[in-house]
């Protein structure tokens, strides 16, 4: 009997709180944020074309302060040299850099060269990667690239997109990756968060991630290119979120062409 007066007393403050943040009484932010269907609707709008382009005065301008905020943006997955850095990227595939992160340490400890790494053989890789996903793909993907990487280059990664596009389990977004972040070529690779941003903000809209790809590097000022996957990766992940975007605190509100937006001014540090 205690216990359902309990929650009997319980359940009117809830409610009142709730009510509250739905009103926007108080609550600040969160009352902000536009429901569901209502942001489910502006994004459909998005990808429909309906965004008005960005002027490029707008994309300078944008850029310039994700270089403020953020002058040397860094990839988030670790790696010793390039070798693990293009293993590292192949096991991110549909995984997070964060799971990828806990499982690399022990592989890269015993194979931080394609030379031990292929010494190491399939089943030893597939052991170590066993947490992250597709690990039985990757882990032959990562031995097959390996020997393919002795043969083929003398055990060295090779820094054009064709060498790389031809090794297993490498496709145009990894090599992406290696040939910005191993040498330093102003590349773009566009993942599921810079598809999103490229469509949501109206900033490179496209139908798949090629297209995405190729109108960002084309608006991109050439100034800004060598971080500018780094930015918008990180923008995606931090900011821009796919189901919440946190536009309140986003340095690019006020020049957002998203219908959705629930913020249309830059905070004061922008
Ligand atoms: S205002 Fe910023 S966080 Fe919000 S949708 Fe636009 S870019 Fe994303």
């Amino acid at each position: 009997m205690a216990k359902k007066s309990t929650r009997r007393a319980v359940r009117p403050a809830v409610r009142k709180t709730a009510a509250k943040a739905k009103a926007g009484t108080k609550g600040g932010e969160a009352a902000k944020v536009k429901p569901a269907k209502a942001r489910a609707k502006a994004g459909k709008k998005a990808l429909g074309g309906t965004t008005p382009a960005w002027t490029k005065a707008e994309i300078e301008e944008a850029f310039r302060r994700f270089r403020a905020a953020m002058p040397e943006p860094r990839g988030e997955l670790h790696h010793v040299n390039p070798f693990t850095l293009l293993v590292a990227v192949v096991l991110s595939a549909q995984a997070t850099d964060a799971g990828v992160n806990k499982a690399t340490p022990a592989l890269f400890a015993l194979a931080d060269t394609p030379q031990k790494m292929a010494a190491l053989g399939e089943d030893r890789v597939r052991d170590l990667i066993k947490t992250i996903g597709l690990f039985r793909m990757k882990a032959k993907n990562v031995v097959a690239l390996s020997q393919r990487l002795i043969a083929e280059h003398g055990g060295a990664v090779p820094d054009t997109r064709e060498a790389l596009q031809a090794l297993p389990g490498v496709g145009r977004k990894t090599a992406n990756v290696v040939l910005n972040i191993a040498f330093g070529q102003p590349t773009m690779a566009v993942d599921t968060h810079i598809f999103r941003i490229g469509n949501r903000t109206g900033l490179a809209p496209g139908k798949d991630p090629l297209a995405v790809e190729l109108k960002l590097l084309e608006a991109v000022p050439a100034h800004y290119m060598l971080h500018a996957h780094h930015w918008l990766i990180l923008h995606g992940r931090y900011t821009c979120l796919a189901r919440k975007p946190v536009c309140e605190k986003c340095v690019i509100a006020d020049l957002c062409k998203w219908p959705g937006k629930t913020s249309f001014a830059a905070p004061a540090r922008a």
